[in-house]
């Protein structure tokens, strides 16, 4: 798979607030496809173009401080450069709207007011990397700046909602709550910056770690650890994520790795997470495939610990891997947590993808381990023999009448936007009802209709639809709105 990586800058924009230093923290409109839903910090992509704009007195590559303050300029109308305080709110207003409406570039703006870009601001405060669960990454320069005297940001709705000042425990308190979601290297920043010290000596510190998160392992809400490992999967995917649930006390879900050295770096951050005083209490299976279970046993073994699944996956499973106890649809696992109440997961039977299919449910701050139900990098193949497509539909519906926060999925990043998500699943799966019914007007075969559903998609695609269109025609035959006659399928309308 080849992996595109996009350069992006960040600002961490401050000011001193009556309860010590607050940052603007805006959230991200729903429909962004990346991170949508997210609280985070002003930024975006670096454009070719902002390689080229004049700056002045940067403290880092000048591309990433030039986009850095043209994301900041666009989104929240604040702007670092030389002679702009001689610019009207006005000129500010009509530059900024005529950039958002690419009516005008960002350099013939600053052209046409003789500004330069003033990067003197802008403290570097550490690069981020996002983890590999797509094919898209981005490596990310994160910055501090102060607001400028003068200037006060806004928010024009499009790619942002709005914002909002808040100090860095205050942030981080509401992400605890579940009620605003921060993206992993913003909750880091805000963790490092609400701790006690020097202003200067943190932005220091974070400049100089390792750009993260690590390869694996990171906490992305408290007691929840996610691991994104190489996994013989379905393409475009090449990981299931792992999770790592609970404080004192761990859980394992779905060990993925088959290949020994992706399965000893789960070990091995298995044995930091012991050293600091913690272990791991069991290991839960999502379903059985071989893409969720390949370290089942190896970890079982060098743990000493009992692998928890449902009845119906430890049936299918017997004879390769012992399951140690049966989860039941809502069964509830008490976790402790190292601060505050414990953790509660409720285990769903949420069958469709696999019969024994289980999402796990925390119900406290309302997240959702969604395993292979829903997934936000590739598609949910629907068996007919595991379930069929009413009993997939009935598992989308029940997850819906949940009350959600984060979702995470067993193959691709994590969703702030869950209930948005599963919704688009059924519509989706409704549409393609649609179109099939329609289709067999006349007589076909089930390759047919693939080819004619799912014009032009790759072979080893097709061979996936045609297993999700024999899951629709199962559920249409039983419905009356369909019959088959011989190998063919026609509508019945
Ligand atoms: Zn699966």
């Amino acid at each position: 798979m080849n992996t595109t990586l996009r350069l992006a800058a960040v600002t961490a924009l401050y000011r001193q607030g009556g309860y010590g230093r607050e940052f603007y923290i805006v959230h991200r409109s729903r429909q962004l496809p990346f991170l949508g839903g997210f609280h985070a910090l002003p930024g975006g992509s670096v454009d070719i173009a902002d390689h080229e704009l004049p700056v002045e007195r940067a403290r880092s590559r000048s591309a990433f401080v030039a986009a850095g303050i043209r994301e900041l300029f666009e989104e929240a109308g604040v702007l670092l450069a030389l002679g702009a305080e001689h610019l009207s709110q006005a000129q500010l207003d009509d530059g900024r709207k005529a950039v958002l409406e690419r009516s005008q570039t960002f350099a013939t703006f600053l052209n046409h007011h003789t500004l330069t870009l003033d990067g003197e601001g802008l403290v570097p405060i550490g690069v981020w990397v996002t983890p590999p669960y797509s094919r898209t990454m981005f490596e990310a320069q994160y910055f501090a700046v102060a607001l400028p005297e003068g200037q006060t940001p806004s928010i024009w709705p499009g790619e942002l909602d709005h914002g909002e000042w808040l100090t860095a425990p205050a942030a981080l308190a509401r992400h605890a709550m579940g009620e605003l979601f921060l993206a992993y290297p913003v909750l880091k920043t805000l963790e490092a910056f609400a701790q006690a010290g020097a202003f200067s000596e943190i932005c220091t510190q974070l400049a100089a770690r390792e750009p993260g998160p690590p390869l694996i392992g990171a906490e992305l809400l408290t007691g929840v650890q996610i691991l994104p490992l190489l996994s013989p999967t379905l393409p475009p995917a090449t990981r299931t994520n792992c999770y790592i649930l609970g404080g004192p006390e761990l859980v394992v879900v779905d060990p993925a790795p088959p290949e020994p050295a992706e399965q000893a770096n789960l070990l091995q951050f298995v044995r930091t997470l012991e050293q600091q005083g913690r272990y791991v209490r069991e290991i839960w299976l999502s379903h059985h495939h071989p893409d969720h279970i390949g370290a089942a046993a190896t970890l079982s073994r060098e743990l000493r610990v009992g692998i928890a699944a449902h009845p119906a996956t430890a049936e299918v499973l017997a004879g390769k891997l012992t399951v140690t106890r049966l989860l039941c649809d809502g069964d509830v696992t008490e976790l402790p947590m190292l601060m505050g109440p414990p953790a509660r997961w409720r285990a769903l039977h949420t069958p469709g993808h696999a019969r024994g299919h289980l999402c796990f449910y925390e119900e406290r701050l309302h997240t959702l381990l969604s395993g292979d139900t829903v997934v936000t990098n590739g598609t949910v193949v629907v068996p007919p023999h595991e379930g069929g497509m009413r009993a997939y539909l009935a598992s989308l519906r029940r997850l819906l009448q949940l009350e959600l926060g984060f979702m995470l999925p067993s193959h691709g990043p994590p969703v702030a936007l869950a209930r948005e998500r599963i919704q688009r699943y059924l519509d989706h799966r409704a549409e393609r009802e649609l179109a099939i019914v329609r289709a067999l007007s006349q007589p076909k075969t089930i390759e047919t209709l693939a080819m004619e559903i799912y014009a032009g998609l790759a072979p080893g695609a097709m061979k996936l639809a045609q297993i999700n269109i024999a899951a629709h025609l199962d559920k249409l035959i039983e419905e009356a709105k369909v019959e088959q006659k011989g190998s063919c399928f026609q509508n019945v309308i």
